[in-house]
């Protein structure tokens, strides 16, 4: 990074997220040497609380999130001396002013500011730290997710964020992308020349994506009830992997250059008309049942209200181009599953002819990328194999599967937590993992149409009991294109 005085500004400091991602992955960030001795951090929400009792909380609130094998005492003391605090109300634009003193923009220093609030406060926080001096060119600002809930409501963000900052200085977390092996796919097809010439419609029968949780909503019932499936994470996290699968290679790892490939890929995705909704996508909602065992009750159950919120969303989406004419990418996330993991799966084209009587007991599997980003990461290819041995009845295959993802040492090592990728390179304004504006609206232009045309059929989600895969239509829906879901 720079060898400038470094101030990070994490507006919404005393939340949930601060304290279980942001602070222990900065904790850690630190620990391992990688926070520059200049770098200070100040926490900035609504509670009136001074440096001493800010510190209290984010101590016990890191020594209850991170492993205790990973907390030293000594590199706490070092890591609490970087850390402030700043009372502040985004929307009064109190405390703004003892930000601009603490920050060290004159002395040539750099600032980054940390969005951690709802998202209802990006514009207002803009405004005042322009007001205040604060919204120079060494200033940078991080966006947390939802960026809207619609296109509308997003563009309204971006533009009133947009108002104050060039895009440039914009970083937009999608925390997938700070995955160790969500990179490693970029390793994958761009640093060896295997898979690159069988990864279009000629070499590849399918790809699935899913994310899927075994949570119910967790007391976030009316935020959640606003938001859904479709747009909590299929608009974001599914949609960033979706593209960099399918993504032409860039010319370079710059950020506009793999940001390019990647609007590119959102802007060839066929809009699902309301003619093809029924057919292509599939809205769920969980009823009572049981996860691992305990009885949990229905999404309907846990409100107050009716509601056609979807838990569940799965889709087929056709990306319009050379290289995936013709490929299902089918997507599928949603709350109450069996388990949890999320997964990409890459399915190639079976061999053209076997040669293996049928007798060999099996049927030729075809061979395919498994992506682990949940629980563990790691990423195998299954490949056919002899079983080992002289069997009377001749040749037997078998599949297995090889371990592409990882050294050992990368196995012992730490895993990270994927926002502490993200926040380096905010720190070192390196934006290639971070979403561009025109990415955002592209996503959000496609989901619109999808969830248009729910409210045109007026659809309601099917209901699944909590423990299960979801609706059987979801099941239907692979079928319908002679596919089924790998679980
Ligand atoms: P939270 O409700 O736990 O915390 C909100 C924070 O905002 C608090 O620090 C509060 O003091 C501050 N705040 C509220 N009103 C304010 C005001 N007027 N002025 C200044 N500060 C104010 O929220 P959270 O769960 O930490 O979420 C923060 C952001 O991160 C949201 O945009 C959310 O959508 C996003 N996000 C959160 C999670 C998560 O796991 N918690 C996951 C993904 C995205």
């Amino acid at each position: 990074g720079t060898n400038r005085p470094s101030d990070l500004i994490i507006f919404g400091g005393t939340g949930d997220l601060a304290m279980r991602m942001l602070f222990p992955s900065l904790y850690f960030l630190d620990s391992d040497g990688h926070l520059a001795d200049d770098v200070r951090i100040i926490g900035a929400a609504r509670s009136d609380l001074d440096r001493d009792g800010f510190l209290e909380t984010v101590h016990e609130r890191l020594k209850s999130h991170i492993a205790a094998d990973y907390y030293d005492e000594a590199l706490w003391q070092r890591f609490a001396k970087r850390i402030d605090y700043c009372p502040v109300d985004a929307v009064e634009g109190t405390g703004f002013d003892s930000l601009a003193k603490a920050v060290r923009l004159d002395e040539g220093g750099e600032l980054v500011c940390y969005f951690s609030t709802a998202p209802r406060f990006y514009g207002d926080i803009c405004t005042h730290l322009k007001a205040h001096g604060l919204a120079g060119k060494n200033t940078r600002v991080v966006l947390e997710k939802p960026i809207g809930h619609d296109l509308l409501s997003c563009r309204a963000v971006n533009d009133a964020v947009g108002a104050v900052f060039a895009e440039d200085r914009i970083y937009r977390i999608d925390h997938y992308l700070g995955k160790e092996t969500v990179q490693n796919l970029l390793a994958l097809r761009f640093a060896n020349s295997l898979f690159e010439p069988l990864w279009n419609a000629n070499g590849i029968e399918q790809v699935q994506i899913t994310i899927s949780e075994t949570v119910g909503v967790e007391g976030r019932w009316s935020y959640y009830n606003d938001s859904g499936a479709l747009r909590d994470m299929l608009q974001n996290h599914m949609l960033q992997l979706l593209c960099l699968v399918a993504m032409e290679p860039p010319n370079t790892l710059d950020a506009d250059a793999v940001r390019d490939e990647k609007l590119k890929v959102l802007r060839s995705l066929r809009p699902i008309t309301k003619q093809e909704n029924t057919l292509k996508s599939v809205a769920g909602q969980y009823t009572a049942g049981a996860v691992g065992g305990t009885a949990v009750p229905g999404y309907l159950d846990e409100a107050q209200e009716e509601s056609r919120t979807e838990t569940f969303v799965a889709l087929r989406a056709d990306i319009d181009n050379w290289r995936w004419r013709g490929v299902p990418f089918y997507l599928r996330t949603g709350k109450r599953l069996p388990y949890r993991y999320s997964e990409i799966f890459i399915q190639f084209k079976g061999v053209p002819h076997s040669i293996f009587p049928e007798e060999s007991n099996l049927t030729l599997d075809s061979n395919k990328l498994v992506i682990r980003l949940q629980p563990e990461e790691n990423i195998k290819l299954c490949v056919m194999n002899k079983v080992p041995g002289l069997g009377r009845d001749g040749m037997k295959l078998q599949e297995v599967s090889l371990d592409l993802s990882m050294t050992k040492e990368a196995r012992t090592r730490r895993r990270r937590i994927a926002y502490e990728r993200l926040l380096l390179d905010v720190l070192n304004a390196n934006s290639t993992l971070f979403v561009r504006r025109d990415e955002t609206e592209a996503a959000w232009a496609w989901v619109d149409g999808i969830s248009k045309g729910w409210r045109d059929l007026d659809l309601k989600p099917k209901p699944y009991s909590a423990g299960t895969w979801g609706p059987a239509a979801s099941v239907a829906l692979t079928e319908r294109y002679g596919h089924s879901w790998h679980d």
